[in-house]
């Protein structure tokens, strides 16, 4: 077995040296359990806050452990009643090749429904956080005017592709040209602005002549602040992650918006995908039958290897994916 290790609690951007590759023995199974090797791998920004020691909506990884995530996997051996050699099972489980791990812990997939990488994306964490956050908190009207950051990644493709799917403008905002143009041309985005080469504010003012009545914001920071500068009475703010604050060794102090809030009658609230899990079923349903319509399409930056995950992961930070980002461990 290999596996990665959390080694060290990053300091600002985290590196290679934060984390270690070890060589270990295939775990023995116990009753009930399933080993499981990992077939595709999900690596999510989220992760970023685990490696902290401070408290969040999940514990911090411990380190000198295994660190862990989104899996999609095949059974290669069971002493489980409930799942069978061959069978394909997503779960959050280990960074490592294989994990032995009772049959209750994951869940069965059924490859012939979608692409096995879609449980890890489209249709799964990071599609129903698209769903949910736009959907419940945004509330996107018809005719209105949406504007999502991170637009180009794994949840702002769906979420601007809901968005038009509801009959809004909509206008993304991601890293570079290429994002843009795939974004306009390839998803159907009314208007996309590349912050690192645009003057965000000015080129936000036109693209969005009527103000802005639903930001989803995936990235905080200066993005967001220009952002909230132009909403109008009755926006709807969903706070989904802050990434351009997550590598911050120092909490960033921005413009005061509040009072933005208050002037406009805004609403603005962070949540976790979590917080929907009773309704996951329906939001799953929801997406599959939009993908099988062609009304939603998705984009995947499938990077091969398990010693390439670390630097996938790190990817993130840079803007190296365009969607999901996944690492192919294993053929199936
Ligand atoms: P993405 O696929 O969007 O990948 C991250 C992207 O963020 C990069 O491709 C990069 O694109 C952009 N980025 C990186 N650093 C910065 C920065 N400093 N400023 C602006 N943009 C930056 O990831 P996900 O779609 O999985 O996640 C998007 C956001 O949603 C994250 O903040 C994540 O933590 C959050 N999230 C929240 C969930 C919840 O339950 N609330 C669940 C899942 C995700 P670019 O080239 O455009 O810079």
């Amino acid at each position: 077995n290999e596996r990665i290790l959390l080694v060290n609690r990053p300091k600002g951007t985290p590196e290679k040296s934060d984390f270690r590759f070890e060589a270990t023995a295939i775990p023995e199974l116990e009753n009930d359990q399933v080993l499981v090797k990992t077939i595709y791998l999900s690596v999510d920004p989220y992760m970023r806050g685990r490696m902290n020691d401070t408290k969040s909506y999940v514990p911090p990884f411990e380190l000198n452990e295994v660190i862990s995530g989104g899996v999609v996997g095949q059974v290669i051996q069971s002493r489980s009643s409930e799942l069978a050699e061959g069978d394909f099972v997503i779960g959050n489980l280990g960074w490592q090749k294989y994990n032995a791990v009772s049959d209750a812990s994951v869940r069965k997939l059924d490859p012939s429904i979608a692409p096995l990488t879609t449980n890890l994306g489209v249709l799964g964490m990071t599609g129903l956080t698209a769903y949910f956050g736009l959907l419940d908190i945004g509330n996107p009207q018809e005719g209105e005017t949406v504007v999502v950051s991170g637009a180009a990644g794994a949840v702002g493709t769906i979420v601007g592709q809901i968005a038009k799917i509801k009959g809004t403008r909509v206008v993304g905002i991601a890293g570079s040209d290429e994002k843009i143009s795939y974004l306009k041309d390839g998803l159907g985005f009314d208007e996309a602005i590349n912050y690192k080469t645009d003057d965000v504010y000015k080129a936000l003012k036109n693209a969005c002549p009527d103000g802005v009545d639903v930001y989803f914001d995936n990235v905080g920071g200066e993005i967001s602040d220009h952002v909230l500068r132009q909403i109008n009475k009755g926006a709807r703010i969903a706070i989904c992650g802050q990434i351009a604050l997550y590598n911050l060794e120092k909490m960033d102090v921005g413009p005061r918006i509040q009072s933005q809030l208050l002037i406009n009658s805004a609403l603005m609230k962070g949540f976790i995908v979590s917080d929907y899990a009773a309704h996951f079923e329906e939001g799953a349903v929801q997406l599959a039958k939009w993908l099988k319509e062609g009304k939603l399409s998705y984009s995947e930056n499938i990077v091969e290897g398990f010693e390439n995950t670390v630097d996938a992961f790190l990817g993130l930070f840079s803007g190296e994916n365009t969607g999901k980002q996944l690492v192919k461990v294993a053929e199936p």
